[in-house]
């Protein structure tokens, strides 16, 4: 398809119109300083507009777009918006109410929804039979657990002004993810992936097994790292003392915090690395600061980050930073050998990206944890998931209804373990048949013992696996005084451990408590008729009563022993109030999902 990819901006309009296929750009079109110089280039020339309100100056650089755009077919338009709040979690099909929706969060993006909208408006005008698809930055991001997400401000407050982390860059880095991931010959859902966007804006992102679970940017892209003209991190209380002692006003502060400060402020040169680079080689001691400190903030993330998933496979540099600096990723990427990645410096600096080449490795050969350099594409990606959803949005969702099932906490065991709690030879009885074929409940229960409590009479579910693994949820974690990550069952490496005590032993598990993913176990011939994949992640829609629910992030399981069913815990089964026999569908798209739909 050929997809005509519009950024709408403060200042500027960006235009590409890309074979998603090929991933060639067939045209580019650019209209720049709309507030003081309004020009449009486009071709290799450009010419100068009058000086006049910005919806005009859209007008007619769409306007001039569509003359240009005359020899392509175009299959549709695809809208970066910055800010999807908690309402958009994939890219949306246009109408009415979803531009209403992005016109109500620019409570939560002042500076960016309005604009993308204005943009939206105007390309509709000017496009009006075609299907406009908006792809949003915070999209990728709707993983991140509660824990990353919430700040420690007052609940109540909080929830009224919609305060929380959303995070940005969400095409960047889940683009970005999935190339090092082919590069590395591995399927993204397998691997801890660290991204770094260091563009003029900058953010990192946690991807563990695919989805994102920490990220730098919070509520705005101001928090996190060192960027172009933006702070990132800094002291809130610093702006209570400032606002007193300079007497800044709350604009005075935002223009501070927003476009005087990061490399421009510390440098007091530029916001270009370039400039700093260059003025630092010369001996401007501002300028070094000012590399060290962007250097020291990203190795900072790097060590959390690593922390939060337990340990990474690869930590993976991007944006016009990231992607052509040997001297800022050196700076970041020395000295972490403690974690298993040692930086080869010779490939390093000859890192050399291209479309063709979008990915380097300049890790050593034996390092575990990979390094690698790669080319953001995010007016690619954007045309490419708009695509998709242009397919996606003529389907006509006949599929069958899925069973939904609450399951309860429990335990899978080895025999290893089995007989050290229940004795020498011993073997599990079963009590139930489970809905799985081949599975059961077994009469035999454990006591789990966690730091702060005890669970008694766990279920252990049988037959004997080859890892011992305990499913728990969210309530039951907080009472054993247990962290334990989202994962999906077997996926055990570096969650915690904990005591199992059974009638005639104990055990200490150095790892194996998990909150089980939400998922769908299916047949091949059910992923066929659904037309997903082992591993895919998909939306479930479950209607009950008066409420309909979606259950984003759902993981399908594939194998010839399952039986059609979905399973979330305890935990989500109350939140959304499901009793028994419930049944869910397969989301197909993402209008179905979102509009009149509370998202879980
Ligand atoms: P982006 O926002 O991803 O387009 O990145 C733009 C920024 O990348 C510029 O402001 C520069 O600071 C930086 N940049 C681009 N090329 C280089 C380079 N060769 N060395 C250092 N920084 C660079």
């Amino acid at each position: 398809m050929n997809i005509l990819v519009l950024n709408s901006g403060s200042s500027s309009l960006k235009a590409a119109l890309i074979d998603t296929v090929s991933g060639n750009t067939r045209l580019e079109l650019s209209l720049e300083r709309m507030l003081d110089q309004p020009i449009i280039k486009c071709k290799g020339t450009s010419f100068n507009l009058v000086l006049e309100g910005r919806k005009k100056l859209l007008e007619k650089a769409l306007d001039h777009l569509k003359g240009q755009c005359s020899d392509h077919e175009i299959h549709g338009l695809g809208h970066r918006v910055v800010h999807g709040g908690e309402a958009f979690s994939q890219p949306i099909l246009i109408e009415d109410e979803v531009e209403k929706t992005i016109s109500d969060l620019a409570k939560l993006a002042p500076l960016h929804n309005p604009l993308n909208l204005l943009g939206i408006q105007v390309a509709k005008a000017a496009f009006p039979s075609m299907p406009h698809i908006a792809v949003f930055d915070t999209a990728f991001h709707c993983t991140l657990p509660k824990r990353a997400r919430t700040y420690a401000l007052p609940k109540e407050l909080a929830e009224r002004h919609g305060i929380r982390r959303y995070g940005f860059h969400g095409t960047s880095h889940a683009y970005v993810a999935e190339l090092a991931a082919q590069h590395l010959g591995q399927d993204l859902r397998q691997l801890n992936i660290i991204t770094c966007h260091l563009g003029n804006g900058c953010s990192m992102a946690a991807i563990e097994y695919g989805r994102s679970v920490e990220t730098s940017m919070g509520m705005t892209p101001l928090e996190g790292l060192v960027m172009g003209t933006r702070s990132g991190d800094i002291d809130p209380g610093i702006l209570i003392y400032l606002k007193d002692r300079a007497d800044l006003t709350l604009s005075g502060l935002d223009d501070l915090l927003n476009k005087q400060s990061g490399l421009k402020g510390l440098s007091g040169i530029s916001n270009d690395m370039r400039d700093i680079i260059e003025k630092a080689s010369e001996g401007d001691e501002d300028c070094r600061l000012a590399m060290q400190v962007f250097a020291h903030r990203v190795r900072k993330y790097i060590g959390a980050y690593a922390a939060t998933m337990g340990g990474v496979d690869a930590i993976v540099f991007t944006g016009g930073i990231g992607e052509n600096s040997a001297v800022i990723r050196h700076r970041i990427a020395q000295r972490l050998d403690f974690m298993g990645a040692l930086i080869n410096e010779d490939k390093n600096t000859d890192v050399e990206l291209s479309h063709e080449n979008p990915v380097a490795d300049f890790a050593m050969n034996h390092s575990r944890v990979r390094l690698l350099a790669v080319k953001t594409n995010e007016q690619l990606s954007i045309a490419q998931q708009s695509a998709k959803l242009i397919a996606e949005e003529n389907k006509v969702n006949t599929l069958p209804p899925i069973p939904v099932a609450i399951s309860a906490r429990h335990m899978h065991i080895t025999q290893e373990t089995l007989e050290e709690l229940f004795g020498k030879g011993y073997q599990l009885t079963e009590k139930k048949p489970l809905s799985q074929p081949g599975q059961f409940a077994a009469n035999e229960t454990v006591n789990i013992v966690g730091p702060k409590n005890t669970i008694e009479r766990v279920r252990i579910l049988g037959p004997v696996r080859s890892k011992n693994q305990i499913e728990i949820s969210r309530t039951d974690e907080f009472f054993l005084g247990i962290d334990a990550p989202i994962r999906e069952s077997g996926k055990v490496v570096n969650s915690p451990g904990c005591v199992v005590v059974g009638p005639k032993g104990k055990v200490t598990l150095n790892e194996g408590v998990i909150c089980a993913w939400r998922h769908i176990h299916m047949t091949p011939e059910d992923a066929a008729l659904f037309q997903v994949k082992d591993r895919d992640i998909v939306e479930i829609k479950i209607e009950n009563g008066e409420r309909s629910l979606t259950f984003g992030n759902v993981l399908i399981r594939v194998s010839p022993k399952y039986k059609l069913e979905m399973h979330i815990d305890t935990d989500e089964g109350n939140a959304a109030e499901i009793g028994r026999n419930a049944m869910g569908a397969l989301v197909l798209t993402s209008k179905e999902a979102h509009l009149k739909s509370r998202r879980i």
